[in-house]
């Protein structure tokens, strides 16, 4: 059985609905992955998660390796265990947050070598053991080490990264494949390449030609949503997506706001993951259909109506902007998962339009209504 099958291609775009099968279960793409960092995305249980039909979650290798460790994790079976989610995993590789969190860091052909953010103590990854760990996980669908760059990058730099990136997704793709050889199919982990390249469109679209040459189950799109323009962001979009099968499931890894999801999806993304969410529920921001707003604002002091009157959500139904607004100013614990519970089903909502959109064929329609409310 093929792990990825599209269902429905729009006519007058590259959106599409499409089934990826992982061993844990069935995703439907388009899809929003919440990101549980530590284990947990932040102020929201397990229970609440199924309610705003999470489909599929992500998790950091880096900050599962250094906290709490491997060995808690194998202890307990693994991370589903762990944390009591039965359903699909991701893991990235740690390239971003060694790249973002750790100030002392040294790449070599072998790996890169970093201190911990946590405690400065001295920690080496390599394309093997980065593989090796998200077996230790146990997630589902497994990313190779990659080099990311800042934003702006020369384009020497740039180069340079891609060059060692897709050297260590070779390595990765060889070690993934001793790893599984004698593992039931149905048992067997998904492996997604890495697509660097900054902003540059002729590095992007060599990075997606290389990535389709090893085969990947899945190719995710990093080093983009890191601050570049919108326009850069296209490009590069367009540039990756002209070379990448279209049998396989693409991954922009990172891109949460509404607007670039609507966007992405009709350039043909399958998959998404942002922190984006969360962090706004812990400022007060919270995500609707006619626009972002913050919750503190004096106009809601008084306001009767739910966060998002299209929102089907707990906080939603049961509570008034005007009591949420209270709880955020008072700095009750409740407003924070109100608010995340909100914004991560509103960014689920808006997949589900999308697949209903792409099935009737009018996804370019419901985007431009999206857009002209929201934005
Ligand atoms: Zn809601």
């Amino acid at each position: 059985m093929e792990h990825f099958k599209v269902l429905n291609k729009e006519k007058d775009s590259h959106a599409r609905c499409a089934l990826l099968h992982t061993r844990t279960g069935d995703v439907h793409t388009p899809v929003f992955m919440p990101v549980a960092t530590q284990a947990t995305v932040k102020a929201v249980s397990q229970d609440d998660l199924a309610a705003l039909q999470t489909e599929c979650m992500l998790s950091n290798t880096y900050h599962l390796y250094l906290r709490p460790g491997l060995e808690v994790l194998k202890k307990a079976g693994g991370l589903h265990k762990f944390m009591s989610h039965a359903g699909p995993i991701l893991t990235d590789s740690g390239g971003f947050q060694v790249y973002s969190l750790s100030r002392l860091r040294k790449i070599s052909e072998e790996g890169v070598k970093f201190s911990s953010h946590i405690d400065g103590s001295p920690h080496l990854f390599t394309p093997e053991k980065v593989i090796d760990w998200q077996a230790a996980i146990g997630s589902d669908i497994w990313t190779c080490l990659d080099v990311c760059v800042e934003n702006p990058a020369d384009y020497g730099h740039a180069r340079k990264a891609l060059d060692q990136t897709k050297r260590w997704a070779e390595r990765a793709r060889r070690h993934f494949d001793k790893l599984v050889k004698d593992m039931p199919k149905e048992n067997r982990p998904l492996l997604f390449g890495i697509l660097q390249g900054s902003t540059y469109p002729d590095l992007r679209a060599e990075a997606a030609r290389h990535a389709a040459g090893l085969d990947f189950d899945g190719f995710a799109l990093g080093g983009l949503s890191v601050g570049e323009t919108k326009k850069q962001m296209r490009e590069a979009l367009a540039a990756v997506m002209e070379p990448l099968p279209k049998n396989k499931p693409v991954y922009f890894m990172g891109l949460g706001s509404p607007e670039d999801i609507w966007d992405s999806v009709g350039a043909g993304v399958d998959m998404f993951d942002c922190v984006l969410p969360t962090r706004y529920a812990r400022h007060g921001q919270v995500l609707a259909s006619a626009g972002r707003y913050y919750i503190k604002n004096a106009a809601h002091r008084l306001d009767d109506q739910p966060l998002d009157p299209g929102c089907d959500c707990e906080a939603c139904r049961k509570y008034s902007r005007s009591y949420i607004s209270h709880l955020f100013k008072a700095g009750e614990m409740l407003s924070h998962r109100l608010i995340s519970i909100h914004n991560l089903r509103f960014l689920i909502n808006q997949t589900h339009e999308m697949r209903r959109a792409i099935k009737e064929n009018r996804f370019e329609e419901a985007r431009s209504r999206f857009m002209s409310d929201y934005l």
